[in-house]
């Protein structure tokens, strides 16, 4: 397969082109963005704990029936995935009262949910990914119900995956944030990174931090915290 030109950088990644026009190759970066681009900076080797990290977790999802568009490790830090169109959501699922749900709601961090929670916001940087609700969703054109209710199961079953295995490495999954995206065929898919950027970790002993907001809330030693977290998926393998 060959790497053709580049077609996109985000904040954490760039997209490139193949000479197969259904196949993406994604290259994961060490830059670290937070507050909506507002703090940068780098987290030395977090481009290839995450790329290795999400490849590991959607090579899990898929054998538990969850497609994702995961197609293939190329590199430390590269992978082939399907294209895809991405849907234009951030979808949080919730175990543990945390981050911007805490300040909304007035929960305590650390506070166990009575239920697990999903919530959606509009990709959208220029509006700072607005909270949106399904009835939103549909109205805006973002998805259909159909389509929602897929990615609702989906997230779902994701998170009881997620859940488990990470305890099984020592590590609760308080919340994290997925994104979907519609094949060719129009089947809805797993798209995007599951890794500490985008996850929270807490060691389930100490309750330490191990993932992104080492560097959000300057707790120090991101990098650490995300070679912790491959290290005890490692052992996994
Ligand atoms: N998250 C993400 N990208 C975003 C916003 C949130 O990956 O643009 C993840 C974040 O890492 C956390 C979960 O989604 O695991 C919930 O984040 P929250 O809404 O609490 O936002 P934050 O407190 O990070 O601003």
């Amino acid at each position: 397969m060959e790497k053709l030109e580049q077609i996109y950088e985000g904040k954490a990644k760039k997209v490139f082109k193949t000479d197969d026009p259904e196949v993406f190759i994604v290259d994961y970066k060490d830059d670290a963005t937070a507050f909506n681009g507002l703090k940068k900076g780098t987290i030395v080797g977090k481009g290839s704990v995450n790329n290795r990290m999400t490849n590991m977790m959607m090579q899990l999802l898929e054998s538990r029936g969850v497609p994702t568009h995961f197609i293939k490790e190329l590199s430390d830090r590269e992978t082939a995935v399907k294209k895809v169109e991405i849907v234009k959501l951030e979808v949080i699922i919730r175990n543990i009262a945390a981050g911007s749900f805490s300040k909304r709601y007035g929960v305590a961090e650390g506070t166990p949910l009575r239920c697990s929670t999903i919530e959606f916001s509009l990709k959208d940087d220029a509006l700072g990914d607005p909270l949106i609700n399904d009835y939103h969703a549909v109205a805006l054109g973002v998805t259909t119900w159909e389509e929602l209710e897929t990615i609702k199961t989906l997230a779902f079953k994701i998170n009881d995956v997620m859940k488990e295995f990470f305890l099984s490495v020592g590590v609760t999954l308080v919340d994290f944030k997925l994104e979907f995206g519609k094949t060719s065929d129009g089947t809805i898919v797993l798209a995007d990174e599951i890794s500490p950027d985008t996850c929270r970790f807490w060691d389930v002993k100490t309750g330490e931090k191990l993932d992104k907001d080492r560097f959000r809330r300057d707790l120090g030693d991101p990098e650490g915290a995300y070679q912790e977290m491959m290290r005890r998926l490692s052992e996994k393998l």
